[in-house]
Parts: structure tokens; C-alpha cells; sequence
């Protein structure tokens, strides 16, 4: 007996990104069936019992899930290439941000920004994304600093999935700088964070996450803490900037407020790892910021092996430390700096992205999940983070849709 399904992909390699005790979860001569945007089956071509005259050989290329960005910047207004030749051209970092340069230029630009413009530059970003198979992304605000500017930001982001026909994941990010308006007076600051923004936020459903940045040159601990609960209050999941540059344990403090992931956490003491566990929260790694800003200190890979915490990798997409707009490099640049395997890589940027996220129906090729998938000519998964431009999806499909770039 057969079954009816809206489309039938066979004659594919899959790696599924599924534990069923083989490395990527690979499916040699397989074949997947999609009905109503979501995968009915998985498994082997010749045990396919469905059909449809929607049907593509897939000439054992290799399947996988649709890739999925978990930590982005991608819409803000102008750009830092001046900074970066200013640089390299021996002017320290301290000049530029006195002349107004560094994270304040970016929120000036961005406040000034219309929504056309701002809206334009980021869909140019996210299709270079989902040039590469990127069918998910994440999508933070945090260069507005003030109500108007933080939602527009968002309505950007929201509207650029919906013009690009990719899901795209908000989160608000007020706590990323100080607003020139607060400068002297940072709790002053996280109270308009918490009890202005962060309602508007929920109310109107521009984002399902809250971050912080916890840091040095960020919030303090206690800050973060107010933030944290306060998202609680008005049901938003929280992630959080931790350990990029110091340990604050702004990671262990995330874990008691269950967040979805800590990231960089390049500064993470071994030893609190054990909490991430308990919390069930991801270590989400940006190696693109680690490797523009010339960093040295890598993040404890080998305790979260240890203690079985999910490591993701994303592009931390933005205009000061990671200007790069490929997930395909970050998960290369994870294998090359942290010693990521590159099976590790493709879990980060598709399953483990998709737990940063808390996107349950999403990361993995299985039944019942979304089918957001991308068709390679590759033999093997491990090309994916091994090689540098040099593949492209041959198709990628997006609810099952499939997405011309
Ligand atoms: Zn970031």
C-alpha cells in the first residue's frame, strides 16, 4: 500500500544529524517523503512506501538538514571598513571609539537608518546566508538602544524572513552597550531595558528570546541577573554574551535561569561546565569574532564533550568583530581553531542550532520535522566544514518549499 506526499526525494546519500549510533546519522541509499511541509518518511529508497509525481533524483548527492545561524547581528545601519583600515593603519582602537567610532558609530548609523535601508542591507546579509544553505537564522536586535529604534530593528528582522521565505528567529538585545543617553548611569539603563523595552517586546511579539551582554566591557553579573528575570516575568527564553573576554560567570548564572545557549564562553572555566549540563543549555561558538579579533583563548571543548553539552557554531554576524556572512566558514574556522571534528561542525550549525534556538522541529532530517533541507554535490559530510567556497546547495527546500536564491 502507498501513501500520497506533496514531494519525494530518493536516490540520496542523508545525513540525517540524528543519534542512531552512525556518524552524522548516515543513510547511504535513502530516500525522504514531505507532505504539508513536513517529513513523513526517512529511510531507505527501497522501503519507501510513498508517491508522488513530484519526484527528485537526487543523484546521490549528499541530504542534509537546512543549516541554521543561531547567533547573528545581521541588521544595523553603515559599516566599520573604515575602522578596519583606520587599524591596520596604526590608529588604536581607543582613538577610534573617542572619535566616536566602535559600537557607537553603529548605533548612530542604525538610529539614523530608515526602515527601507536598514531592511535592504539585511536581506543582502541574510540571502548571502542562505546562498549557503542557511534556512534558519537568528536575528538579534542591540544597536538601537532606545524603544523606537530596538523594535524597528526587529519588525526589520521578522520582515526579512518573511520577504526571503527563511524562518527567522528574533531576539532583543537591549543590554549589548550603553546608550549615550545612560552613559553614567548603566542600572538606570537596564531599568528602562526591563520595564520599558522588554514589555513592548513581549506584548507585541517581536521577539521570543532575551540576551545580554555580560562583560567587562558589557553588564555586570547582577545587571545581566535583573535582565534575566525580568524576561522570565513576561515568559521570553533567555540566551546570553558570556566569557568572551573574561570569566564573570555569566555563563553559571545563565544556567539558573535555564537559557537557551551561552555564547563565546572562550573564557568558561572548566569547571562550571557541569552547570550547562543540568540547565540543558547550548555552548554556542563564534569563532569568526574569535578569529577577527586575533583571540587566543579558546573555549573548554573538551569539558563539554565531558559533560555531554551541546556545542552549536554560528556566524556572530555584525559589523565590529565578525563581518562574515558564511556559516559554512564558521563551521570550518570551529574545526581549524577549537578542534571541532567536522561531524561536530554540521551538528553545530544544524541540530545543536536548532536546541540554541529551542526549535524542536527543526536540525534534524526525521518524522514529523519541518523539512528545511539542502541538496549538496558532496560524497562525504565532512566536506561541508573542510572545505572553504566551495559548495553551494545544488536545492534547497524550505517547509518543503522549494527556494530559488
Ligand atoms: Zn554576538
Amino acid at each position: 500500500m502507498t501513501h500520497p506526499c506533496d514531494l519525494l526525494i530518493t536516490n540520496v546519500k542523508i545525513a540525517t544529524m540524528q543519534d542512531n549510533g552512525v556518524p552524522y546519522g548516515l543513510i547511504e541509499s535513502g530516500a525522504v517523503a514531505v507532505h504539508n511541509g513536513k517529513i513523513v518518511y526517512v529511510g531507505e529508497s527501497t522501503k519507501c512506501r510513498y508517491k508522488t509525481n513530484n519526484i527528485i533524483d537526487g543523484s546521490e548527492y549528499l541530504l542534509t538538514p537546512g543549516l541554521i545561524d543561531c547567533h547573528t547581528h545581521l541588521v544595523y545601519g553603515g559599516d566599520r571598513a573604515g575602522e578596519f583600515e583606520q587599524r591596520l593603519q596604526g590608529v588604536s582602537y581607543a582613538d577610534i571609539a573617542k572619535a566616536g567610532g566602535g559600537i557607537k558609530s553603529t548605533v548612530k548609523a542604525t538610529r539614523e537608518a530608515g526602515f527601507d535601508t536598514l531592511f535592504n542591507a539585511a536581506a543582502k546579509r541574510a540571502t548571502c546566508l542562505l546562498k549557503e544553505g542557511v534556512t534558519t537564522v537568528e536575528i538579534k536586535s542591540g544597536y538601537g538602544l532606545d524603544l523606537d529604534t530596538e523594535l524597528k530593528m526587529l519588525e526589520v528582522a521578522n520582515g526579512v524572513g518573511e520577504y526571503l521565505g527563511i524562518n527567522v528567529s528574533t531576539t532583543y538585545l537591549g543590554a549589548h552597550a550603553l546608550p549615550p543617553e545612560y552613559q553614567n548611569n548603566p542600572d538606570g539603563y537596564i531599568d528602562f531595558v526591563c520595564s520599558t523595552v522588554m514589555p513592548k517586546v513581549a506584548e507585541g511579539q517581536y521577539a521570543t528570546c532575551v540576551d545580554v551582554f555580560c562583560e567587562s566591557i558589557g553588564f555586570t553579573p547582577e545587571q545581566s541577573q535583573r535582565v534575566f528575570e525580568a524576561a522570565g516575568k513576561l515568559g521570553l527564553k533567555v540566551k546570553a554574551h558570556v566569557e568572551q573576554l573574561s570569566d564573570l560567570k555569566g555563563a553559571v548564572l545563565a544556567s539558573q535561569y535555564n537559557a537557551l545557549s551561552v555564547d563565546h564562553v572562550e573564557f568558561m572555566n572548566p569547571s562550571d561546565v557541569p552547570s550547562l549540563t543540568k540547565s540543558g543549555t547550548v555552548a554556542v561558538l563564534l569563532p569568526g569574532a574569535f578569529y577577527y579579533l586575533n583571540e587566543t583563548q579558546k573555549p573548554p571543548i573538551d569539558a563539554f564533550r565531558e559533560h555531554n553539552v551541546p556545542m552549536a557554531v554560528a556566524t556572530d554576524l555584525n559589523p565590529g568583530s565578525s563581518p562574515m556572512a558564511s556559516l559554512l566558514t564558521a563551521m570550518n574556522m570551529a574545526s581549524v581553531f577549537f578542534g571541532l571534528t567536522p561531524e561536530e561542525a554540521l551538528a553545530g550549525a544544524t541540530v545543536n542550532g536548532a536546541k540554541a534556538l529551542g526549535l524542536v522541529t527543526k536540525g534534524v532530517i526525521a518524522t514529523g520535522m519541518d523539512a528545511d533541507m539542502c541538496l549538496w554535490d558532496v560524497s562525504h559530510p565532512c566536506e561541508l566544514a573542510y572545505a572553504i567556497n566551495q559548495h553551494r546547495p545544488e536545492q534547497i527546500w524550505i517547509g518543503g518549499k522549494h527556494v530559488v536564491v
